[in-house]
């Protein structure tokens, strides 16, 4: 499905939001995104995601590269910053508008809750709420707030295929809803900045961690949307804290430590499952190592769709 065509010269990306350090678990997603990128001979690059201005931290971008570099991790290019590219987003998002396929939306999450609540079915999913489309046919008379992304009927059940996690299907029109492309804040969504950027970069090949699996169909109705094409995808396993959750900033992840790059690219390789290289003496020798290990990993585990 709408993948791109095998010949279209590799290009990796990884793409940290700057809300702190990182940690175990976005490494692995950097290492995954490097590893594939050079076992392709292709192209690695880092997107700094700094959209969400209010949960960024300030010097958190420059330590992750510098986290990055320390373990070899070392872009091709220099980073792009997403707050610097918003001409690019309005541009889309104008694109959508004329093509009826984006529309503006006055509801407060109050607004949203009470409209589920009348409908008898306050639907959640992961705490989100599925917008029920309240401002489709118009804002009447109220002020708008937010963009939203216009699911369409045709299009609400989407298959697509992940080369780690297997076939996926996702039903945007229910378990989603008509998203947001620009927030009432005024800043841009996570998912219209990213599937931007993806193209115009020319990325081909999204490798990141599991847990933004459940996104990847809205970005792919996205893509349809404004004619984009639609790049693999790899999720990478993710990295669980004590409480058995996800480790993630939020629950309290520690920060790599800069002066243990050894250490920190030996764990990420076991959730990869590449073995740790003992005689390793620098970062480098260490992802020498690991690059036939996830050649053959790819051989083995990565599904290639039907
Ligand atoms: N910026 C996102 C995050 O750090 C990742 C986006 C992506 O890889 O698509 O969670």
């Amino acid at each position: 499905m709408g993948s791109q065509p095998d010949r279209a010269p590799y290009v990796g990306r990884f793409a940290p939001s700057p809300t702190g350090p990182l940690h175990a678990g976005s490494l692995v997603a950097a290492l995954a995104s490097w590893l594939d990128a050079r076992v392709h001979q292709g192209r690695w690059l880092v997107r700094i995601e700094d959209v969400d201005t209010p949960r960024f931290v300030p010097g958190a971008d420059s330590l992750i590269l510098q986290q990055l570099a320390a373990c070899g991790l070392v872009p091709d290019e220099a980073p792009v910053y997403q707050s610097q590219r918003g001409a690019l987003y309005q541009q889309a998002l104008d694109q959508l508008v004329t093509d009826g396929l984006a529309y503006p939306c006055a509801c407060s999450r109050q607004d949203i809750e009470r409209a589920l609540e009348n409908l008898g079915h306050p639907r959640h999913r992961h705490g989100e709420l599925v917008y029920p489309g309240t401002c489709r046919n118009g804002l009447n008379g109220r002020a708008a707030r937010a963009w939203r992304f216009a699911v369409g009927p045709s299009r609400d059940v989407l298959h697509w295929h992940d080369q780690w996690l297997g076939e996926q299907t996702q039903d945007v029109a229910q378990e989603v809803g008509d998203f947001v492309l620009r927030r009432a804040d005024g800043y841009w969504a996570y998912q219209l900045a990213v599937v931007v950027d993806d193209a115009a970069q020319g990325v081909t090949d999204v490798v990141r961690g599991e847990d933004l699996a459940n996104n990847t169909a809205r970005q792919i109705l996205l893509q349809w949307a404004l004619g984009l094409p639609t790049p693999r995808y790899l999720h990478t396993p993710l990295v669980l804290g004590a409480n058995g959750e996800k480790l993630s900033k939020q629950n309290g992840a520690t920060a790599l430590d800069l002066t243990q790059p050894l250490q920190a690219l030996a764990a990420a390789g076991r959730v990869l499952g590449i073995p740790d290289d003992q005689h390793a003496a620098t970062a480098a020798d260490w992802l020498r190592h690991a690059l036939p290990h996830w050649a053959s990993i790819s051989r083995r585990c990565i599904k290639p769709a039907d």
